[in-house]
């Protein structure tokens, strides 16, 4: 049995429990179970399920811990949270994650008009919405007209030709004015694969010559009031806390020499965001180094101690923590459809009654094979499968011989593998590269883990069943995509096992784990794969619902989103079919019905599951 690393990156919201994986919440239901109540009607392809109560368990693990620090330090300061758009827009990750966050106040950060206006329309009450990224002056009305929507809105500026357009568009619109933040460029750089948000060559943020010219504008132009935060934010999956530290003592100077150059108004540290996700199955590698409690200890003890010592008042703290709210509420299933290295097994093997000698040979080894003489069969039947080549490519055996020496050796080899698992054996994990199972599975990578075909982001990966199994397949996961990186490799460091299936007895479904923050909008269409049908999974006492089930995009509207013209499409059909020789006039009509029904169902594969 295996438990897939589970210990280490479920952070407890799943358990195995006999064959079956379960979600750790309330009436704790099988993943299978669920998967296959959405599917009774005949759904099929990938699905991507989202969990409320597991953005719940995030947002109050952040609050929990900031309070709790503020209580133990006596702190003056408050503290809030947004949610950076950017990480996950979907409305039914939106719509629960204002719902959950309510009690907080819980905010939301955009970065581009399109994010603004979700914001805009959708936030909570006296929640605050900030807005970062690059501005033009209409971006910059939209925020103005939401401070006169009685919005708490601060726009942040990430270089002084913003403020100049916000001194602008303050002269036409007049009061009420949105709140001004700074973002700082920090000479301490972030780390980690992103870690170009920091940093003195980042590209977002004023140096300390700038801050001091805002400083100056603003004063200038009456708007010294608004200006009430700074924020820097140092890169996302933060997976050691030093960097915070080092940006923390930074930004806490320049936050308090702000305030004594007669930034009166200035009362809130935006720390961004870079709260990392646990993505490892490997217990012996962990890619975090702190928890959740650490950060809060040691930013709300910083910011004190900066604060004692520079004698000003102890600031608010804003965080913009995206991966870490919204990467563990959803989940991707899919279906796997076909096992690829099939056609080495036992059944595929056609020994005749007179064999070659050599053949004979290597079917005596895999009959005999033991724990003991395993090494030496194993090379013996390379040897022979050598022989056996040569003797093919000088015409004495033929085909099939050819394939049943092939099939032979893989079968010896797989029982070695088993064999002498447990002597780790270099040769043997090598090997193991070689004869891994393909599975193909009924999902587009591009389109629902983009980060791994862009930055070899590992997300846990595991079977929803047969968990009483021991899996004996070392795996290697296809996609449906025509495209050659659509591909999970068998990864020696982090191996993948799993069951041998017959896909057309049974279901076999993966989980793919922790994919709710980012990968779901860098999604890409490749072969016009698109986002895959989605459920939001309520889990209550006793049993769950099942809400929001939004179905991928049927074919026609993905031609459509292309700017197809459709009715165009449907007439060249039509046409097509009426003028076919091939068809019979009274099947014309049947045929229609098909083809409409085909447009109308989603693009991703239909098989049996
Ligand atoms: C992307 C981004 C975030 C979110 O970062 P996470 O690592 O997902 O928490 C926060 N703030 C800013 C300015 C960002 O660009």
């Amino acid at each position: 049995m295996q438990n897939y690393g589970i210990d280490l990156w479920s952070d407890n919201n799943y358990i195995i429990d006999k064959d079956t994986l379960r979600v750790n919440y309330a009436s704790k239901p099988s993943l299978l179970e669920i998967v296959t109540e959405i599917r009774k009607d005949g759904k099929r392809g990938p699905l991507l399920l989202r969990f409320p109560h597991l953005i719940e368990k995030q947002i109050d693990a952040l609050f929990h811990h900031f309070s709790r620090v503020f209580d133990e330090l006596h702190y003056s300061g408050s503290f809030k949270a947004v949610f950076p758009l950017k990480v996950n827009q979907y409305p039914n990750f939106i719509k629960a994650l204002l719902e959950k966050g309510e009690k907080y106040h819980y905010g939301l950060e955009a970065g581009s008009k399109a994010e603004l206006l979700i914001a805009m329309t959708y936030i909570n009450d006296n929640a605050p919405i900030l807005v970062n990224g690059f501005k033009d002056k209409e971006l910059i009305k939209m925020a103005f007209l939401s401070a006169k929507m009685q919005q708490d809105i601060t726009i942040t500026i990430e270089g002084i030709n913003e403020l100049k357009s916000i001194i602008a568009v303050a002269k036409e619109e007049g009061s009420p004015l949105p709140k001004i933040g700074l973002r700082v460029k920090l000479h301490s750089a972030g780390i980690g694969l992103w870690a170009k948000s920091g940093g003195i060559n980042s590209k977002f943020g004023l140096t300390s010559t700038e801050l001091i010219e805002a400083m100056t504008l603003m004063k200038e132009h009456g708007l010294l009031t608004q200006f009430t935060m700074i924020h820097f934010h140092i890169g996302s999956q933060m997976t050691n806390i030093a960097p915070l530290k080092k940006a923390l003592k930074e930004a806490g100077n320049i936050y308090t020499d702000l305030i004594n150059l007669g930034a009166h108004n200035l009362h809130t540290i935006n720390l961004g965001g870079g709260l990392a996700i646990e993505y490892s199955q490997n217990i012996a590698s962990p890619q975090i180094h702190y928890s959740l409690e650490e950060y809060a200890n040691d930013v709300v003890f910083m910011l004190q101690t900066i604060a004692k010592a520079k004698g000003v008042t102890e600031p608010n703290i804003t965080i913009e923590s995206g991966r870490f709210v919204a990467a563990p509420h959803a989940l991707l299933i899919a279906p796997v459809f076909e096992l690829f290295s099939k056609e080495y097994s036992e059944k595929a093997l056609k020994l005749k009654d007179n064999n070659p000698p050599l053949i004979d040979e290597l079917n005596a080894l895999y009959l005999d094979i033991n724990k003991k003489n395993a090494r030496e069969f194993l090379h013996d039947s390379f040897d022979h499968l050598n022989s056996l080549f040569t003797l093919f490519d000088l015409g004495y055996i033929n085909l099939i011989d050819r394939s049943n020496a092939e099939i032979l050796v893989h079968l010896i080899m797989k029982k070695s593998i088993l064999l002498l698992k447990d002597q780790h054996l270099d040769e043997l994990l090598k090997m193991q590269e070689h004869i891994q199972e393909k599975y193909l599975v009924n999902f587009s990578l591009f389109q629902s883990m983009s980060d791994f075909w862009g930055l070899k982001q590992h997300f846990p990966v595991m079977p929803l069943s047969k968990l009483d199994e021991k899996p004996t397949h070392t795996a290697n996961l296809w996609d449906i995509t025509c495209d050659s990186d659509g591909e999970i490799p068998f990864d020696e460091k982090d191996p993948l096992y799993l069951h041998s299936v017959d896909i057309e007895k049974e279901d076999y479904f993966l989980g793919f784990f922790l994919t709710g923050a980012y990968q779901e909008v860098l999604g890409m269409r490749h072969n016009l794969f698109t986002h895959p049908t989605e459920a939001t999974i309520m889990i209550e006492d006793n049993g769950y619902k099942i809400e929001n089930i939004t179905e991928s995009s049927s074919i026609i509207d993905i031609l459509d989103d292309l700017d197809y013209d459709t009715s165009d499409i449907k007439k060249r059909l039509y046409m097509h079919i009426k003028e076919s020789h091939f068809i019979k006039k009274d099947e014309k009509e049947n045929i229609l019905t098909i083809l409409d029904i085909l447009l109308r169902e989603n693009g991703y594969l239909k098989t049996t599951n």
